[in-house]
């Protein structure tokens, strides 16, 4: 089969490799028809992951069908279409039961990091039971790629972790995929104001038409002015980070109301500063979570009833054969414009 192989920091090259096999009565063998690269995925290939070994096929997003399952698997059978979760869960260990699936003590992430992942024709998933979820006929299966993980990751580490309620006021940090999935899942709450402050005009411009009440250009404006002013002062109750770099982290510390919370979610390569000197009276919480997909069905039923519309979010399309180009167009975002870039095998 082919499969997207890290090198090492730098490299990646499609391959041919060996079909994997069952190797526990819980695997289940997909064959994938649909995944895609995430922002994870650069940082692998930037050498800030290193639990993920060079051999490794990458990825952990994806949607395909059920090829075989191991005799301890009872929920799924060949031919059934699944959703594969970038969190392997086995369900039973103290992590699982408390609903943290992402610390899985035989899971977690893993797929397309510790094990060989979804960007190739076919993947092994573990705790199958606990880790698919079935796919219903006649589902839009493209648009559920966006539930593996950026979904989840915006609902679950930015809007529940930062704790949107009707009538307060948000501000997203990043209007990446993550910045607008946190967008788009904010909106459940019916936030009084959600104020997306970036960089990049294009990706303004979709945070506007993705429900935005404010977009600000960081490049242009003051966004710490600018959100006071939208704020009547206060600063915003909920601050979402979703870019993963000192500078933003920082900035999201000046955002914050009173009373508030910074919810990060970006993937953090390096330390940051905390301003406890000027927070520490301030009555605010910051959080971080790896996404646990414990919303993913609910999550799930929102888009098959049409309430939600991740496939806005797909740009591009490739297939696993001109991978490499989908890699290119999505390493050069701001000149591609790319969000997320779907890959059929
Ligand atoms: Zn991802
Ligand atoms: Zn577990």
């Amino acid at each position: 089969m082919k499969a997207l192989v890290y090198h090492g920091p730098g490299s990646k090259s499609l391959d041919e490799r060996p079909m994997p096999v069952l190797a526990d009565p819980g695997d289940a063998i997909v064959r994938v028809t649909h995944t895609t690269i995430c922002g994870t995925d650069l940082h692998i290939l930037k050498g800030d992951v290193p639990t993920c070994a060079p051999g490794r096929v990458l990825g952990h997003e994806g949607v395909g069908i059920v090829e075989a399952v191991g005799a301890g698997v009872a929920t799924f059978k060949p031919g059934d279409h699944v959703l594969i979760s970038c969190i392997t869960s086995c369900g039973r260990c103290a992590f699982c039961r408390k609903g943290m699936y992402s610390h899985c003590t035989s899971g977690g992430w893993i797929l397309g990091n510790t094990i060989d992942g979804t960007q190739a024709d076919y993947v092994r998933v573990p705790h199958a039971d606990t880790s698919l979820y079935p796919v219903p006929a006649g589902a839009d299966e493209e648009a559920l790629v966006m539930l593996s993980d950026i979904l989840p990751t915006g609902f679950e580490c930015g809007v529940l972790n930062g704790r949107v309620q009707p009538g307060c006021s948000v501000a997203i940090v990043g209007a990446g995929p993550i910045g607008l999935a946190a967008l788009l899942t904010a909106q459940f709450y019916t936030p009084a104001e959600i104020v997306v402050i970036d960089l990049d005009a294009h990706r303004l411009a979709t945070a506007q038409r993705f429900g935005a009440t404010h977009v600000v250009n960081s490049a242009h404006e003051d966004p710490v002015a600018a959100v006071r002013t939208i704020t009547g002062g206060l600063g915003a109750d909920t601050v979402i980070e979703a870019v993963g770099v000192p500078a933003t982290f920082e900035l999201c510390q000046e955002l914050v109301a009173a009373g508030g919370v910074i919810a990060n979610v970006g993937v953090h390569g390096c330390k940051v500063d905390l301003h406890l000197e000027t927070l520490w009276a301030r009555n605010i919480a910051i959080t971080t979570r790896l996404v646990d997909t414990t919303t993913t069905p609910m999550l799930m039923k929102t888009v098959l009833a049409g309430k939600l519309a991740p496939d806005h979010l797909i740009t591009h399309r490739f297939t696993l054969d001109d991978i490499l180009d989908a890699y290119d167009t999505f390493g050069r975002a701001a000149e591609t414009q790319a969000l997320k870039v779907l890959i059929a095998t």
